[in-house]
């Protein structure tokens, strides 16, 4: 995936509004300071046709606005009501004047919290970058689901926590992204301080603390080999010698001209042993049958091309999620350590717990 750091756009240039603001007023030029207070709603957001009182009528879209404290909201309400004041005194302009006045050093203000805002805003121990299309409200409510990650990750894992979150849209898979060449992460504008969404906060950073800080080579590759590599044992196959006499009975009979039926006991043994040697097997039972080779040398030369033991697998690839299952160490990893820091830890197999345990 790849996404540049799109700045936040400003439709409006914020500098030119105070500038406005001041002339119209100078000159008590009615039509300019409507047109300038209108400018200040733009930055804000968009007025609701219903009525209602002014927190329902005007919804504040502007992301940085949920980014402020309460009482710098509250300045920013005030500037929204103090824009009403002057276009309900459309016809006296001098009193619009004197509002307008008033409210110059509240826009001026505004607009230095906007030019911030341009460079992201601070959010606990990252910088918010709101990529174009992210909506206010929305953007208060996935703050909420990087809070409660934060506050799972801030004990065991404080080194993850840094840096440069870019809120967007839509991220490629889920809610979140770690993107490891540029160290940044991306949280999509529809997650939610849920269950599920604070996982995929946690699964990421799981993802920077795997790529930056995990340097414990034996724990990885330790993590590695249980993730990748089944275990194996080779366990003798039963009746190997039974099989083998079976085989040579078997000749000796229709050599006698009696019926025969392969035994059992041989049946068995192919189906256990599979078809990739049963060529070789033939030619061998041929030979005998055709007197070339002796019941000895037959005997011998069954346990110098058959196997007498089979494979068995006694442990599978573990891995923590279905999710994970078949994506390798990485998204495994991710997985676990979202469940440690969330207190799932019961839910990773034992051999992974206690390697990732480890780290707390
Ligand atoms: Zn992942």
């Amino acid at each position: 995936m790849c996404l540049s750091p799109i700045r936040v756009a400003t439709r409006y240039r914020t500098g030119s509004i105070v500038s406005d603001l001041e002339k119209a007023s100078r000159d008590q030029d009615a039509k300019g300071m409507l047109g300038a207070v209108d400018d200040v709603l733009k930055l804000l957001g968009t007025e609701k046709p219903s009525g209602g009182d002014l927190t329902r009528r005007f919804l504040i879209e502007a992301p940085w606005f949920y980014a402020l404290g309460k009482r710098q909201q509250a300045r920013v309400w005030a500037l929204v009501s103090s824009v009403h004041d002057v276009q309900r005194q459309a016809f006296h302009p001098d009193m619009m004047a004197k509002y307008v006045t008033l409210m110059i050093p509240d826009v001026r203000w505004l607009s230095d919290i906007i030019a911030k805002s341009e460079d992201g805003f601070q959010h606990g121990p990252f910088t918010i970058q709101v990529l174009p299309g992210v909506t206010g409200s929305r953007l208060k409510d996935s703050l909420a689901a990087l809070d409660t990650a934060t506050d799972l990750l801030r004990h065991s894992f404080p080194q993850v926590l840094y840096g440069t979150v870019f809120l967007s849209r839509t991220v490629a898979h889920g809610k979140a992204q770690y993107v490891s060449s540029s160290d940044v992460l991306y949280l999509a504008m529809t997650a939610r301080d849920s269950v599920g969404d604070v996982h995929a906060l946690c699964h990421e950073f799981g993802h920077r603390f795997e790529h930056l800080f995990w340097k414990d080579r034996a724990a990885r590759d330790a993590f590695a080999r249980l993730v990748n590599e089944p275990l194996q044992e080779d366990v003798p196959i039963p009746d190997v010698d039974k099989v083998v006499e079976a085989l040579l009975d078997q000749v000796d009979r229709s050599r006698q001209g009696k019926s025969t039926s392969t035994p059992a006991v041989v049946t068995r043994y192919l189906t256990e042993v599979g078809a990739s040697r049963l060529r070789d097997l033939q030619e061998a039972v041929w030979s005998y049958r055709s007197s070339e080779i002796s019941a000895a040398a037959f005997r011998q030369e069954f346990y110098r091309i058959m196997p007498t033991t089979i494979r068995h697998m006694t442990r599978e690839p573990l891995f923590v999620t279905p999710y994970a299952k078949g994506k390798g160490l990485t998204e495994n990893f991710a997985e676990a350590f979202a469940y440690l820091v969330e207190g799932r830890e019961s839910e990773i197999p034992v051999e992974l717990r206690q390697i990732v345990s480890a780290l707390l």
